[in-house]
C-alpha cells in the first residue's frame, strides 16, 4: 500500500505559492533560513500556551508572564530568530511586551472555559496523513465548541480557508471527543460551532461561522487537487518578482539558474512527470539509484586514488567525512596446484573444503610446518583492498 503523504496546512499553503520551493522544503528537505516574524509568532504563541496552561482562568500574575517571555526569548540570539541584528531583536521584545501586557488587560476577567491550547492532531483521511494543531480550543457549552488561531502578523483579515481545515479535522475526532467528555461526562454531540483568528498586536478577532458541508466540500476538493499534484511530482516552479526576492532558494532554483529554453524544457518534463503512472515514477527512481550507485563508484574511487596520493586516511567536506580502511588480500590463481600442494603435505583433511578461508586459517594454525606454509604462501598473491567510510561530519 502507498505511504499516505503528511499533510498540513502549512505545506498546502507553500505549495501553492510555489510548487519548486515546496520541492525544495519538503521533498530535498533544505531548511529555510529563520525568520523573524516567525521567531516572534512562536514567543507569543508560547506565552499564550502559558496564560491558559492551568486551563482555568485567572491568569498566572503578569509578572510571572512576562518572565517567561523573556527567559524564552532569551534562549536563543537574535542571529537564530532571524532578526538582522542585536537592535531590532530588542524592538521585536519590547513590541511583545507591549502586547503580552494589553492582552492580559484586556482579558483578564474572560470567563473561558479552553478545553485546550496547541492541540495536536494527526486525521488520515483519503490517503492523507493530515496534521493540524490548533491554537486554543474553547468549550462554550452543550457540546459546542470554538476553534481559536492567533495571528502575530500585520494582516488581521484573512481568508477562512484555515479555520476550514481545522473544521474538517475536528468534526468526529476522537482526541477532541475524550477531552470534552473527561470534563463534561454528560456531553453527547460534539460540533465546531465558531471559529475566529485573533490578531495578537491590534487585539482584534475575526469571527467565522462554521462552514457549510458545500463549502467544506469544495474546500477539500481543493486539498485533494493539491495533494495529488504532489504525489505525482508536479513541482514546476511558479515565479513572481516578490516571492523570489524574499525565497531563500532562489540561488539553487533553475528559474534563476537556466536559460528561458532550459526551463521552458524543464517544466515541460515537469507536466510529463505529472502525467505519469506509479510504476512509471517507480522505474525512474529504479533508474535514477542505479545511476547514483554508478555514480557513487567513480567517485569512491577518485577519492581513494587521491588519498593514497596524499598519503592520507581521513579527510573532510563541508559536511561529510571520510576515513579510508586499508584490507590486505590474499588469494590463490591456480587452485589446483595449492590442492596438489595440500594433498602432498597431508594437509588436505585440515581444510575440509579447501576454501580461500579455511586455507588462509590453515597458514595461520600451528599444524603448518614452516616449510610447508613457504611452499603454500609461494602460490599465492597478495593485494590490499581499500575502503571508505563516508559520514557525516558531526557539528
Ligand atoms: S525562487 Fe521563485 S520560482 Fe524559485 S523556488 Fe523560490 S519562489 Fe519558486
Amino acid at each position: 500500500m502507498a505511504a499516505k503523504l503528511s499533510f498540513s496546512y502549512s505545506k498546502m499553503t507553500l505549495y501553492k505559492e510555489c510548487p519548486q520551493k515546496y520541492k525544495f522544503r519538503y521533498i530535498l528537505k533544505i531548511p529555510e533560513k529563520p525568520k523573524y516574524y516567525f521567531a516572534f509568532g512562536s514567543a507569543l504563541h508560547k506565552v499564550m500556551e502559558y496564560l491558559y496552561s492551568s486551563l482555568k482562568p485567572p491568569f498566572p500574575p503578569l509578572e510571572k508572564v512576562l518572565a517567561f517571555f523573556k527567559a524564552d526569548w532569551e534562549s536563543s540570539t537574535y542571529e537564530e530568530k532571524g532578526y538582522p541584528s542585536k537592535l531590532k531583536e530588542q524592538e521585536g521584545y519590547l513590541e511583545g511586551i507591549k502586547i503580552i501586557e494589553a492582552y492580559y488587560k484586556k482579558h483578564l476577567q474572560d470567563e473561558l472555559s479552553p478545553l485546550a491550547t496547541e492541540f495536536r492532531t494527526t486525521v488520515d483521511i483519503d490517503g492523507l496523513s493530515v496534521i493540524g494543531i490548533v491554537d486554543r480550543i474553547d468549550y462554550l457549552g452543550e457540546g459546542k465548541v470554538s476553534i481559536v488561531d492567533y495571528k502575530t502578523g500585520k494582516k488581521i483579515n484573512r481568508e477562512p480557508d484555515q479555520l476550514m481545515m481545522y473544521q474538517k479535522l475536528m468534526t468526529g475526532n476522537k482526541d477532541l471527543e475524550n477531552i470534552v467528555k473527561n470534563r463534561y461526562p454528560q456531553t453527547d454531540n460534539i460540533e465546531v460551532s465558531n471559529m475566529l483568528f485573533y490578531h495578537l498586536p491590534s487585539l482584534d478577532s475575526q469571527t467565522f461561522e462554521p462552514a457549510s458541508e458545500e463549502e467544506i466540500k469544495e474546500f477539500w476538493s481543493r486539498v485533494l487537487t493539491v495533494a495529488a499534484d504532489i504525489k505525482a511530482g508536479n513541482f514546476a516552479p511558479d515565479p513572481g518578482e516578490t516571492k523570489c526576492r524574499f525565497c531563500d532558494y532562489k540561488d539553487m532554483c533553475p528559474v534563476w539558474k537556466l536559460s528561458p529554453s532550459e526551463l521552458q524544457e524543464l517544466r515541460g518534463q515537469e507536466n510529463q512527470e505529472s502525467a505519469k503512472s506509479p510504476m512509471d515514477i517507480l522505474s525512474d527512481k529504479i533508474d535514477a539509484y542505479g545511476k547514483a550507485l554508478l555514480e557513487a563508484e567513480t567517485l569512491e574511487g577518485d577519492i581513494i586514488a587521491a588519498m593514497r596520493k596524499e598519503d592520507i586516511n581521513r579527510h573532510f567536506g563541508k559536511e561529510f567525512e571520510v576515513s579510508l580502511l586499508t584490507e590486505e588480500k590474499l588469494d590463490f590463481k591456480d587452485k589446483q596446484k595449492v590442492v596438489e600442494t595440500l594433498k602432498e603435505f597431508n594437509l588436505l583433511g585440515k581444510t575440509l573444503v579447501p576454501t580461500l578461508g579455511k586455507i588462509k586459517e590453515l597458514l595461520e594454525s600451528d599444524f603448518i610446518k614452516p616449510e610447508q606454509r613457504e611452499a603454500l604462501l609461494k602460490l599465492a598473491r597478495y593485494s590490499t583492498e581499500y575502503k571508505l567510510n563516508c559520514s557525516k561530519t558531526e557539528e
